[in-house]
């Protein structure tokens, strides 16, 4: 991809998620766009930067690692673990990335709490949901949901934002918005059992359903192949 062509997929995905949050009746600042990197070259996210981009999202551990090492001169890249986390990443994760959305279960958790350096921040969390409860998928449960909240609000290094979710792909807009709902549902229950928690995150949308994420209220979207073009899977 050239140049030009990521800067205007970068300025159309922009438009994109203006237009969603004015349909919406929402604030023009009240959802934030993450560009979903993996796969594509730390050159590409130079770029992207380049073009004002800041918050960067990353899969592969190994591979983000090497990014952000190649990428070390620009500093206020906010960086997002989204992929699943295994035990013998956390450190990892715990040292180099600003949000981790991927989080769902409690082991892993209490590993990045004592493993986030002092010298840095609180790790933002969100929690990944099982929106439609398809026991292959990742993600807490909605009925696990609140004792593992519970626990991870308990933990000093981490801070709790909200949730995520990765609904199964669908076409029409009304089938798209349904677990986006359940989703914002889930947050609002947690708000209730947890008012001191100002949990503000929704984690949700991504390049083929950014619009009905929106409508239900997603406050980050993660685009990936609407910025950075297809991905070459057989890497
Ligand atoms: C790859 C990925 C995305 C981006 O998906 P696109 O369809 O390319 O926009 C978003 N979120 C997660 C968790 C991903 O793994």
């Amino acid at each position: 991809m050239t140049n030009l062509a990521l800067r205007d997929a970068l300025a159309n995905a922009r438009h994109r998620l203006d237009a969603a949050l004015a349909d919406a009746g929402r604030a023009p600042d009240g959802a934030t766009l993450l560009a979903v990197s993996k796969t594509k070259p730390a050159a590409m996210i130079r770029e992207a930067h380049a073009l004002g981009q800041r918050d960067f999202g990353e899969n592969y551990l190994q591979e983000a690692l090497e990014k952000q090492e190649a990428l070390a001169d620009l500093d206020d890249i906010v960086w997002h673990f989204i992929g699943p986390l295994q035990s013998n990443k956390t450190r990892d994760v715990a040292e180099h990335f600003a949000w981790v959305h991927s989080l769902e279960r409690e082991k892993i958790a209490r590993r990045l709490d004592a493993q986030r350096p002092e010298t840095l921040p609180p790790l933002n969390v969100c929690l990944q949901v099982n929106i439609s409860d398809e026991p292959s998928k990742s993600g807490v449960s909605v009925a696990d949901l609140p004792a593992l909240a519970e626990a991870v609000l308990a933990m000093p290094n981490l801070r709790l934002r909200g949730l995520m979710a990765i609904p199964a792909p669908a076409d029409d807009p009304a089938a798209q918005r349904r677990p986006f709902a359940r989703l914002r549902e889930a947050l609002e229950d947690l708000r209730e059992r947890f008012p001191e928690a100002r949990l503000d995150a929704l984690s949700m949308g991504m390049s083929g359903d950014l619009e009905a994420a929106v409508a239900e209220g997603a406050t980050q979207v993660r685009l990936g192949t609407a910025i950075f073009g297809a991905r070459d899977t057989s890497a």
